[in-house]
């Protein structure tokens, strides 16, 4: 018997999808440009790891390159490879994830420049570039004080043999761990940690900060920045309002309408029970879309019919669904069909955050995919 249906991509969602995530492109422009006004002559680059932090690294980073954008970092190889497929060899593609064993060809293959992490890694590009007699883009990282990747205090001896002719490093960078807490000791020592390695690899572009780093001050900027969620509308500078425009909107499609008396209950566990008669909506949006259980009780959305009326969460998050209650707004007001805004300008990723603890850059990247990403 032949199969009448053609095969559809079981992770494909379009316009029949129970949420739709606007990803605001111009926005993101917007924010990259206000970051490089923030940092003079020195040069920002485009963090878009792990898609683009879940916004989608292919049309993220077309338009960047597009806003003149000329540096992108990428966390893992594979997701070098499939840049390397949109941005020509005009465009310094980093991996920050270093070298892994054997990899080298693919390196050069599709022009990708790794973050050499440790002595192995800087051995071994070394003697590429010595096979070939030629000097391979590649950068090297310190390890500052966050003991997390890169040539760390205790091999820095290790480094006398290297004299830097064969291959010459084009990027020294480091990491910093608490950028996003201004007053922090760790920010100035890792500063001068940074300032002292540098020294061991004469001439040589500089790359310290992050999002945060750049909203500390020129000493911390060097020559290239490397921010990420600010890019995306987080808050690089937490406790102060957000100097970035927001970038999402996730708007949820409501499947039903109920009228509820007093008394009744909402949900798994029964954890809201109605404290008089209301009117619920149930949204096409769950903890598997990555819109977290946790939020249960906890946040609110919006109509964008009535903007000026925050509509609470009510009960549990189930796993493809969510309530929110709109008694307060006109009978009748929501049909099925309409819909609901989880997220976006009146409830921005870092406000979620805060909520169950966690940050804005996790909303991000836990964005489901289920949902119709629409750009604009
Ligand atoms: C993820 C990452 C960034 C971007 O950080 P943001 O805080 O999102 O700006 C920059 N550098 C390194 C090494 C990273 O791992």
């Amino acid at each position: 018997m032949s199969q009448p249906y053609p095969f559809v991509d079981p992770t494909l969602f379009t316009q029949n999808a129970g949420a739709e995530l606007y990803i605001d492109l111009a926005a993101i422009v917007q924010n990259y440009r206000y970051l490089q006004t923030k940092v003079g002559s020195a040069h920002c680059a485009a963090v878009v790891k792990a898609n683009a932090y879940g916004l989608g690294m292919i049309p993220v980073a077309k338009t960047l390159a597009k806003a003149g954008c000329k540096e992108f970092f990428v966390a893992h190889l594979d997701e070098g490879i499939a840049l390397r497929s949109v941005l020509d060899k005009d465009y310094t593609i980093y991996v920050l994830h270093g070298l892994p064993i054997n990899s080298e060809a693919l390196f050069l293959k599709y022009h990708l420049t790794p973050i050499l992490n440790d002595i192995d890694q800087l051995c071994r590009w070394t003697q590429l570039c010595t096979d070939h007699n030629h000097s391979y883009s590649a950068g090297v990282q310190f390890d500052t004080g966050m003991s997390r990747f890169g040539i760390g205090q205790d091999s820095l001896n290790d480094l006398q043999q290297f004299n830097w002719t064969i291959f010459k490093p084009s990027l020294v960078m480091s990491h910093l761990a608490c950028a996003d807490v201004p007053e922090h000791p760790a920010n100035q020592q890792q500063l001068e940690q940074f300032q002292a390695v540098k020294r061991l690899i004469p001439n040589c572009r500089a790359s310290l900060s992050a999002s945060s780093g750049i909203f500390l001050g020129k000493p911390w900027h060097f020559d290239l920045l490397r921010p990420g969620v600010a890019l995306y509308g987080g808050n690089p500078t937490p406790n102060q309002p957000n100097p970035m425009h927001n970038v999402i909107s996730l708007q949820g499609t409501i499947i039903q309408t109920r009228h509820i008396p007093h008394g009744a209950f909402v949900g798994y566990g029964a954890t809201f029970t109605a404290t008089k008669a209301m009117n619920l909506a149930w949204i096409s949006i769950g903890y598997a879309d990555g819109f977290f259980r946790a939020f249960s009780n906890k946040t609110s959305a919006i109509s964008p019919q009535f903007p000026g009326t925050p509509l609470a969460l009510l009960g549990r998050v189930a796993m493809d669904s969510l309530c929110v209650d709109i008694t307060d707004l006109p009978q009748s007001a929501l049909q099925v069909g309409d819909k609901i805004e989880v997220i976006g300008n009146h409830y921005p990723i870092d406000h979620l955050a805060q909520q169950v603890d966690t940050i804005g850059y996790e909303i991000l990247t836990a964005l489901g995919k289920r949902y119709h990403r629409i750009y604009r």
